[in-house]
């Protein structure tokens, strides 16, 4: 994790919300976002996410770079469209995200929120691999950004080894079906954004943020 100043890079507003998740309050509580603030020029997008913790209120600020222009242009719930590794969480954060939307299908009665559920974990899975060089089997060093995920990484090796994330995604229905399975509740979301547009003239895309649907 870079030192508390230093925006996050991340390549969407869905990585912002992952970086949240495994970074919850001291006290252990998750964040909800309060607000954010916009700064951009020629070179990149700052976004600085204020959240307040759902167990003890304490508030935070979360600074985010992005670099690219203009918002998310694929579909909503897309993590990375590239093929280079996130710089927000590492490879033991990606397979805990994973684990987790796994982990919760048999909990969801809702089959578009199994699909989502299952869309996010393929996704963390994919963020995962992409840390691997192309003669890695074990994560390599730059894969691994604290003591605890070298320690986590060293005690469950079968878990981080590339052939099992391998065979989870082949387990996985195909990104599209998955995508398609979602479009369904997505057009609902967009008819919100548009909705929330009206309401409030000259708001941008990442203000909509919190309107990410979650459950
Ligand atoms: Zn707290």
């Amino acid at each position: 994790m870079p030192p508390a100043d230093d925006p996050v890079h991340v390549h969407g507003v869905q990585e912002e919300y992952f970086y949240l998740m495994v970074h919850p309050c001291v006290c252990g509580g998750a964040w909800q976002s309060d607000s954010q603030e916009v700064e951009e020029d020629a070179a990149r997008v700052l976004h600085r996410v204020a959240a307040t913790c759902f167990t003890c209120g304490a508030r935070r600020t979360f600074p985010f770079q992005l670099d690219t222009h203009g918002g998310p242009k694929g579909p909503i719930r897309q993590v990375n469209p590239t093929a280079a590794p996130s710089r927000a969480l590492d490879v033991v954060e990606w397979m805990g995200l994973a684990k987790f939307y796994l982990g919760r299908i048999e909990q969801l009665t809702e089959s578009v929120r199994r699909a989502q559920s299952l869309l996010d974990a393929r996704q963390c899975l994919e963020e995962a691999l992409k840390f691997y060089g192309p003669q890695d089997d074990a994560p390599p060093a730059s894969a691994l950004w604290s003591d605890e995920s070298r320690r986590r990484a060293a005690d469950q090796a079968d878990t981080f080894r590339r052939s099992t994330i391998e065979t989870m995604l082949d387990r996985l229905p195909p990104l599209d079906r998955l995508r398609r399975a979602d479009s369904l509740d997505q057009k609902a979301f967009e008819r919100g954004v548009k909705e929330r547009a009206k309401a409030r003239v000259g708001r941008k895309w990442w203000q909509f943020w919190k309107l990410l649907r979650r459950t």
